[in-house]
Parts: C-alpha cells; structure tokens; sequence
C-alpha cells in the first residue's frame, strides 16, 4: 500500500470516528445541540482595506508601531504573512472585488479597473452606470477612469458581497455601510445591498442607486467642512525626523509628485484652486483622516453594531495607494503614511471599543494589491527593472498584424492592461481572411517579442483550457478571464517590468502577476478567532467565506475561497 492512499485511508478513518461522536452526542441529550448563541454575538463586521498595502510592509514596521493598532492584530489576532491574490490584474478594482465576494474576477467579473466593451463600442469603467447618476451633479469623479459616463453603481459586480449576505441573512434589518476615498473603494465592497459612500472634493457623496438624495447623516458630516480644516497646515512627520529609517533618502530623483507637492516632507497642502486642493489632499495621509472621520460618525449616528441584527461597516483606506504611485514604496513618505495607518487604526478600533465593545466586532484587514519599488529605484541595486510604454507597444503589435495580414486596418481596438482588444467585427467579417484565434495568436507572437514581455496568450486558447504547465502565472491568467470583459490577448510583463510612461509623476506601480504585486497581509480579531501567526499559504478569497463561517451564514453567490478552519473553529 502507498503512503498517499494510507493517508487518504486514516483521514477517513478520523472522518468516521467523528461522525460516529455526533451521532453518539445526539442520542445521549435526546436533542442536537445548536450554536445559536455564538452566531448572535459578532454585532459588527468590520472589513479594513489599506489600498496597495504590500504584506511585508507590517511585518517590517511591527516593532516601531504603537499600541492599538496592528498590535492588536499582531498580538491579539489571527494574523496570515503568507497571502497572495490569485488572479493576474492585481488593482484597485479586481482586488476590492475579490474581497467582498471571496473569489476571483473569473467569477466576480471586475477583471480591471476598466475593460473595452464592444457593444457599447467604448472603454467601460468598473464602477460606471449610466442609470444611477451622483446625487450631486458637480461631484467629481476619482481617478481610475478614462471613461466619462459620471453615474456610479456595482452594476458590473456578478457576485454578491459578504456585505450583501449578511443583510439577506437578516431579511434586511442589518446595515451594510462601505466607504472609501476612492469610489471603486467604496462601491465595490458596498455590494448591492450596502450603501457606498466615497470622497469627491472633500465631501462624502455617492450616486442615485442608494438613494435619490444624501441621507442627513451624511450631510452633517459634509457641513462640518472637514476637508477645508487642512487649508494651512502642511502634511509633517509623525515622529522624530531621527527615527525614521529613510531619513536620508526623501529627496530622490525618480520620486513623482503631486501638483504643488513636491518631492520633499513637508508637504504644504495650501493651494489656490480648490480642486487641486481636494485632489491633492487624496495623496496625502489627511485622505484617510477623512476617511477615518466619517466611518466613525457613521458609527456613531447609525448606532452600527447596536442593531438587532449584525452590521457590517467596510472601510477602504486609499492614502497608502496614492503615496506608493507617487514617491514610491521605498520612500520616506511611505514609511511616515504607514506608521499613520497604524495610528488610524488604533484610533478606530478604540472608537468601535467605546461605541460597541471589541468583543461584539469581528475585525478584518487586508489589502487589494501589493506594489514594487520605483523601477529606477531597483535599477541601482542592479535589478533589471524597465518600463514598457503602452502606446509604443501597442504600435509595435498593430504594426506587425498589419504587415502579416496585408492590410491598412487597424487590427487593435484598444490596448488595457493587460489586454489587447482586437477589431473583432472587422475580422469577422473577412476584413483580412483569417479567423479571430489565428490574429490573436500571432498578436500574442508579436507581443512576446516585445522587450520586457515574459509571455502572451490569445483568449481563444484560455478558453479551451490549453494550459502550458511550465507556467506558474497561468492560473491567474485563467483566475482573471471573464468572457464578455478579457480581451483577446492577455500579455504578462516580465519579472520588475512596468506598463506605462516612461516618464511620469506616478512612477510606482503595480497590476503583475508577480509576488511582490499579489502579496498582502491578511488579519482577523475577534474574541471568537483564534488568535495566532500563521505562515501557510493562503488568498484573499479565503476572506469571504471565513467571515460568512465565523457568523453562521452562507457565503456569497461566486465565493470560491476557502474557510480558515484553523481560526474559525
Ligand atoms: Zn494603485
């Protein structure tokens, strides 16, 4: 007998053994026992994201955090070093969904920020719905888009939210309230029952789908003028200029900036055009103060957690995303954000402490990307980090399907990263004599003979599952596809290689399949968690279902994840 198949054997064994106790259980007391009690005892699902929050960031400032914050997760929680997104777009967007929905953009169907739509004939944004136009017509969008439509909605999400099942679990009595500084922040994680509500201009607005005009609370906070609070002050260090690890290293050539905010601490937040000051405010800690402000006068005025059923409260913390594209994950600035995020966080769970008591909360942080280092930055460490810019390659490909194929149409709709659109119509209609699967396969040759291209594939060849098994980073190929969304070629950048401007403001990125863009931490507290550091490999999409297993409900209508038996039972 082999070793697997005594394994297999004893598993079984154990499996039978068990049953047999709960059927002996039963019989003995005359009735089953029900946990009826535990599952009413979490009134507050509160799920933190820290936006491109990479996970080993954390683990490196752990001993220099205060008290309260990721201490409390640290010490006290259940706390995973080892997750990883498995899908290939690892953004903003695809990473909030899989969040709420515990699985992945094959299933979610948020697979980037933005995606080419052929009927509609345009480029889509995931959050976009021309039916649900903002409450406030002069809101301004918040960056993600290139798309103009101005209504707001989780209209593209196919899945429902763990947000979602926790209010069909109550037949509607629970509140589900997401917000964020960023709208796919917010909207996402909302799911289709919750209210989203996201920063434009320095107010909290959201769109027609939740309601026809903002609920007073929200109005309050809006009147009180946060925002306009920061008008003279200057974004400075938390600590002691000595204490900083990066002290000698905020001034680098490579790092971008931010209209009047420049390469350097500090930062005057002053500035004469109000929607620069509002827009500029978002690349700075004072986004997540805002942030952080209204969550707990949500709580506050919406007594969450001290309803009859169980509440969730998503919060979406989007400075740390927008310090990281500016002046990198390696500088300065990052290393003062973060030890803010933390402070925040101590903040909010003593608030939530005082308003409902930590023991009634189920406490839940991840990130939605992780993020490297400014490719400049590596460049001097002697790592081959390069920038592929997104126009020149797309020509390069348009260019050779031209030549190929003998004709002087553009063959390329659009390319997003990472897809390349092809003009399906014109193909099909015999514009060039071959079918779309022989044009996506020799865009895909072309695209892999592109300097910093590791690898392409055409949508047909994802679609009938022909999977080289040599590559680690199909399966996220396959995670990110959705048939109406992906587009015919998904194109893999090599290890410390970037699309996007050579030269630009924002020069950190993320979005690759690689470890250091799909790496988070994963943390969980609650009195009924058990508490540990765990180093096995997990994802994201474990999220969903653990919270749904931890209050006794189903999970969502997509989730695919897995329960994290070791802390929830
Ligand atoms: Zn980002």
């Amino acid at each position: 007998m082999n070793i697997k198949l005594v394994h297999l054997l004893s598993r079984r064994t154990t499996a039978l053994v068990a049953m047999f106790l709960v059927v002996a259980t039963a019989t003995s007391s005359g009735l089953p026992a029900f946990a009826a009690e535990k599952d009413t005892k979490i009134k507050l699902v509160l799920q933190i994201t820290i936006d491109q929050l990479r996970g080993d960031q954390p683990l490196i400032f752990r001993e220099r955090f205060g008290e309260g914050g990721f201490k409390l997760l640290f010490d006290r929680g259940a706390y995973y070093a080892n997750a990883h997104y498995c899908h290939a777009d690892t953004e903003t967007a695809p990473g909030h969904a899989t969040l709420a929905t515990g699985t992945v953009p094959a299933r979610h169907g948020i697979t980037n920020s933005e995606w080419y739509d052929y009927e509609k004939g345009r480029i889509v944004y995931s959050v976009e719905d021309q039916n649900s136009p903002l409450v406030d017509q002069n809101s301004v969008s918040t960056a993600g888009t290139t798309s103009s439509e101005k209504g707001r909605s989780p209209a593209h999400l196919l899945s429902t939210t763990i947000g979602d099942e926790i209010v069909l679990a109550s037949f509607g009595k629970a509140r589900s309230i997401a917000v964020s500084g960023k709208d796919r922040g917010a909207i996402l994680p909302g799911g289709h029952c919750g209210k989203a509500f996201w920063l434009s201009n320095g107010k909290f607005v959201n769109s027609k789908y939740y309601n026809d005009a903002l609920p007073v609370w929200v109005e309050e906070w809006n009147q009180k003028k946060v925002a306009d609070t920061y008008r003279d002050k200057a974004w400075t260090l938390l600590r002691d200029k000595q204490s900083y690890l990066r002290k000698d290293i905020d001034d680098r050539s490579f790092e971008g900036y931010y209209k009047h905010l420049g390469r350097t601490l500090p930062k005057p937040l002053a500035c004469k055009n109000d929607e620069d000051y509002y827009e500029a405010l978002l690349h700075t800690p004072v986004n997540d103060e805002l942030v952080l402000s209204f969550a707990e006068h949500a709580i506050a005025r919406l007594g969450l957690g001290l309803g009859e059923g169980t509440d969730y409260l998503s919060v979406s913390f989007s400075s740390t995303d927008y310090v990281g594209h500016g002046w990198g994950i390696g500088s300065l600035e990052a290393e003062d954000n973060l030890l803010r995020v933390d402070r925040n966080l101590a903040e909010l769970f003593s608030f939530i402490d005082r308003k409902v008591g930590l023991d009634k909360v189920l406490i839940v942080l991840s990130a939605d990307h992780g993020v490297a280092e400014i490719a400049e930055s590596m460049k001097g460490l002697s790592i081959d980090a390069q920038r592929i810019p997104s126009k020149e390659f797309r020509a390069y490909v348009n260019a050779r399907l031209k030549e190929r194929f003998s004709t002087e149409h553009d063959l390329i709709k659009t390319f997003i990263y990472p897809y390349i659109y092809l003009d399906r119509k014109f193909i099909a209609d015999g514009g060039i004599g071959a079918g779309i699967d022989v044009v996506q396969d020799a865009a895909a040759e072309y695209a892999m003979q592109y300097q910093g291209v590791a690898y392409a594939v055409g949508r047909s060849r994802i679609a009938r599952g022909e999977l080289p098994a040599n590559t680690g980073y199909y399966a996220r190929i396959v995670a990110n596809f959705h048939p109406e969304r992906s587009g015919d070629v998904h194109v893999v950048p090599k290890q410390f290689v970037m699309f996007g401007k050579v030269k630009t403001n924002q020069p950190g990125e993320h979005g690759s399949v690689w470890s250091y863009d799909t790496y988070v931490p994963v943390a969980f507290f609650n009195v009924g968690v058990k508490p540990g550091f765990y180093r096995r490999s997990i994802g994201p999409q474990d999220i969903a279902p653990t919270i749904a297993a931890l209050l006794g409900i189903k999970s969502t209508s997509a989730s695919s994840g897995e329960v994290l038996k070791e802390i929830a039972e």
